[in-house]
């Protein structure tokens, strides 16, 4: 199937609050351009600089996501586009983020990044770390940076069970945080493998690559 056919399929599947973020690292400006013609305008990607390129190729009312691990020293260059941080994983980095964001005069919004699968080389904070920043007085003060929800990855597992438990904890480690800060709306999880198991738990977003572009090398 085509890149067009592959997201028609995809977008048909979501309830109406589910927002699909194109994942689009290591693929060609040509088919991040056909995803853009069958109407997608929100792309993610990995490599801060490869998504700066991109940026500066492709038209301009695309929405910019940064979905992996994020280093400090990578943050200048995307503080002037990007419209969502999805790795945020320690006051250090919302830090940051902030003085870029002041920058360019904006807000920048990002997602906590939560720890709930197994493997260690899942990036991200625990539950508590999460509350202990946004209740925190250093957080208060930045004023470029917003926390608008949540995000995680779970194990890559063929074990449905243990994918819907983690991704349920996601949910309610969200439920828990929204009620200290109003501004957290968006759950981010569920790829290409495991996006209708997050879907049932409550995603509000979901990062899927692969089943629109076809494998990565
Ligand atoms: C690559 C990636 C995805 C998309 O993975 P697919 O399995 O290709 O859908 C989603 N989220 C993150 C953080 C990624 O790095």
């Amino acid at each position: 199937m085509s890149i067009k056919e592959n997201l028609k399929h995809i977008q048909s599947q979501l309830p109406e609050q589910v927002t699909l973020v194109a994942v689009s690292k290591t693929k060609p400006v040509s088919d991040l351009m056909e995803a853009y013609d069958a109407g997608q305008r929100i792309f993610g990607e990995n490599r801060i600089q490869e998504m700066a390129e991109k940026y500066e190729e492709m038209p301009k009312d695309i929405q910019w996501h940064a979905i992996g691990h994020v280093q400090r020293n990578k943050v200048k260059y995307m503080a002037e586009f990007v419209s969502l941080i999805h790795g945020v994983d320690s006051l250090k980095l919302l830090k940051e983020i902030n003085k870029q964001a002041e920058n360019y005069d904006r807000t920048i919004s990002c997602l906590l990044q939560i720890k709930i699968a197994e493997e260690d080389s899942k990036f991200g904070m625990d539950a508590k770390d999460a509350e202990n920043i946004l209740t925190s007085d250093a957080f208060s003060k930045l004023k470029n940076v917003k926390v608008a929800g949540v995000m995680g990855m779970a194990t890559f597992t063929d074990d449905d069970t243990q994918i819907k438990k983690e991704f349920d904890r996601l949910q309610s480690i969200f439920e828990h945080l929204a009620t200290l800060n109003p501004d957290l709306k968006t759950i981010s999880m569920g790829m290409s493998g495991d996006y209708k198991i997050a879907i049932e738990s409550g995603s509000t977003m979901i990062r899927v690559g692969s089943s629109i572009f076809g494998a990565r090398d």
